[in-house]
């Protein structure tokens, strides 16, 4: 892409350097906090896995330094300098930090023997390498216990750079999880995980090169590491508020935080330290309430009352407040300051959304029209480098009234393609529209030569002329965004449109990932590939039989879908399987169920087992290369 990327526009220079004098760029405090308490720096920082493949390289943001270039958004450069500061931090005397060796923070808080681990990170080669770092500057302590603080895979993949199945096993090593938390851990990139995995191939700019025109950061932190996902389950699972418990000498109690940020989530303190962990419901930037590669919308309105409940239960008391992205805020109104500025942030979006949109207004026009009052535009903390206001808002019309507006004429409009044909045809060929959306881009009206150009490109996936001109509207927009999603998303497409598809860079689905999943999440994983049409006609049951769990499960394929039921049946079915829960996976996932494979896996068949070949027949799994920004 760097031969075929432009330089910025007048419009969008014109539009970083007003920034620039809009919002308080004097003030550095974030910068301090950043780089204080900085113990050493791994360097060179690159991360490799065993087979010598880099799976994480911060030195390749070195580039972010001084003053923003035209092509990046000031407020998203300042961001990506504090993010890409990488080393290891004392927090407090005995809670140190290493942050910039993967898209979140992995801590430690030294106990009477050991240390404790907090959120080890996404890949067990990271993980392994900040333990090291903070090793050699903190002495060999033996890890005494692993927190997760939630159920997404930058706080749990790494385990196994940390400590071990059989440390775990023979009691030396606890490990503390909210309630729920596995589920939710193996669930959410079960279902979706295809449709999930090419988007956040989109929005964490994975195909993109490191450089003023490519990626800089995705606000929350710079990119997603690419070693070994692993997952030790929890041996303790916490469950209320207020639970108080010692590892290793060190007290610690928790708030349940359950369906804020992830549906599994709790915040805790360190009364000793006075320390409070925010987990990831309160950072430097405005979250998510729906990611850009998709997810199920998040409450606002709940992640609001948990941080009011933070600051009755902690405020006043805790001295430094530390979460698993960004840099730790000091000082004990300084903490409260910046919940009550996070708290609020939330609050106000959703009521402000709720109210608009009880006026009728739609969610793109909520988007346009609400403004965040002065104090919370001017928090460097509260600004959308993650989430942003125009999509969280979007997403909360969409919690509460869905994808429709209300207006007839869209509920059953034409698909894209039609649609694009139609407006080519209305606008006097796709010649005429490439000639409108140049006109839009030369005056800066970037988002409506998007609209246009992606008609043409939609009716002709071949224009040249209109997929350059797209590719070129996608690039500025990506040049002028804030939010480091939103830039990695407008940059992808443009990558695409000029050089082809990427596919999915990184596959987050593990071997231990799958191991946690029950029988009926694979199941259920299963009936979402059967190929509906092609399955009206088939008709077929197979009895799945657990040795180790004593359970028994019928499948059913009938009518296009496939069911299960864990009941008593009456009958035989077609066939039957027997394996162990750590057999099963193999039934359903890697391939087709062939006779060979199975009984590899040491799965063992009664019956007829052709039945097996007619399910794999209509088995019609994701595609990882999907167009995206053609049809
Ligand atoms: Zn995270």
């Amino acid at each position: 892409m760097t031969t075929t990327s432009r330089d910025a526009s007048d419009a969008i220079i014109g539009q970083q350097r007003s920034l620039l004098d809009a919002l308080p760029f004097a003030d550095t405090r974030d910068f301090d906090d950043a780089k204080r308490g900085l113990v050493a720096r791994r360097q060179p920082n690159a991360v490799t896995a065993d087979n010598g493949r880099v799976v994480w390289d911060n030195d390749t943001y070195a580039f972010i330094q001084g003053d923003a270039p035209d092509t990046v958004n000031p407020s998203l450069w300042r961001q990506s300098a504090l993010v890409a500061m990488d080393g290891l931090f004392e927090v407090v005397p005995g809670l140190y930090q290493v942050r910039g060796m993967d898209l979140s923070n992995i801590s430690f808080v030294e106990g009477d023997t050991g240390v404790i681990v907090i959120d080890p990170l996404i890949s067990s080669e990271t993980a392994a390498a900040a333990l090291a770092l903070y090793r050699e500057h903190r002495g060999d302590r033996p890890v005494a216990g692993v927190i997760y603080s939630h159920s997404h895979v930058d706080h749990f993949g790494g385990i196994k750079g940390v400590t071990s199945q059989e440390d775990v096993d023979a009691g030396r090593v606890p490990v503390l999880a909210p309630e729920g938390f596995v589920e939710h851990a193996v669930s959410e990139n079960v279902y979706a995980g295809t449709a999930m995995g090419r988007r956040a191939g989109y929005m964490y700019g994975a195909a993109l090169p490191r450089n003023p025109q490519g990626a800089v950061g995705a606000g929350l932190g710079q990119t997603t590491s690419t070693g070994t996902v692993t997952l030790i389950p929890p041996t303790l699972e916490i469950t209320t508020t207020g639970q108080e418990e010692v590892l290793d000498g060190v007290r610690i109690v928790f708030q349940m935080a359950p369906d804020t940020e992830a549906p599994s989530e709790m915040l805790f303190y360190f009364p000793d330290l006075k320390a409070l962990c925010a987990a990831e419901d309160a950072t430097h930037n405005l979250h998510n309430l729906l990611t850009l590669r998709g997810a199920v919308v998040r409450d606002p309105h709940v992640w609001a009352k948990y941080l009011t409940e933070t600051i009755d239960l902690f405020g006043g008391q805790a001295e430094v407040i530390f979460a698993s992205h960004h840099w730790p805020t000091w000082g004990a109104d300084q903490v409260v300051g910046f919940l009550s500025l996070q708290r609020d942030l939330y609050a106000y979006l959703h009521d402000q959304t709720v109210r608009m949109l009880n006026k009728g207004l739609t969610g793109s026009e909520i988007a346009e029209e609400l403004t965040l009052p002065p104090v919370l535009e001017n928090a460097w903390n509260t600004r959308g480098y993650y989430g942003s206001v125009s999509h969280n808002v979007k997403a909360i019309y969409q919690r509460y009234l869905g994808w429709f507006d209300g207006i007839p004429a869209h509920l059953w409009e034409h698909t894209p393609v039609e649609k694009a044909k139609r407006y080519v045809d209305l606008g006097g060929g796709a010649d005429a529209l490439v000639e409108n959306g140049q006109a839009a881009f030369d005056s800066g009206d970037y988002r409506w030569a998007a609209e246009v150009l992606s008609h043409v490109v939609f009716a002709e996936p071949d224009h040249k002329a209109g997929r350059a001109l797209l590719a070129d509207t996608y690039e500025q927009l990506g040049y002028g965004s804030e939010n480091g999603t939103w830039r990695n998303f407008y940059l992808s497409g443009a990558y695409e449109l000029r050089n082809g598809q990427f596919g999915t860079p990184t596959v987050a689905a593990s071997a231990d990932m799958v191991a946690q999943l029950s029988p009926a999440m694979l199941f259920d994983a299963m009936a979402v590939q059967v190929n509906g049409l092609a399955a009206w006609d088939e008709k077929l049951s197979i009895d799945v039989v657990l040795t180790d769990a004593d359970e028994r499960y019928r499948l059913r394929l009938a009518n296009g879908v496939l069911t299960y039921s864990a009941a008593a049946q009456s009958g035989d079915a077609d066939v039957t399987v027997t394996t162990s829960l750590r057999g099963l996976p193999a039934l359903v996932l890697g391939g087709a169920p062939t006779p060979e494979r199975l009984a590899e896996a040491g799965i063992e068949i009664a019956g007829d087992d052709s039945v097996l070949g007619r399910l794999t027949a209509v088995l019609d799994p994701g595609d990882q290369d999907f167009a995206i920004i053609t049809p």
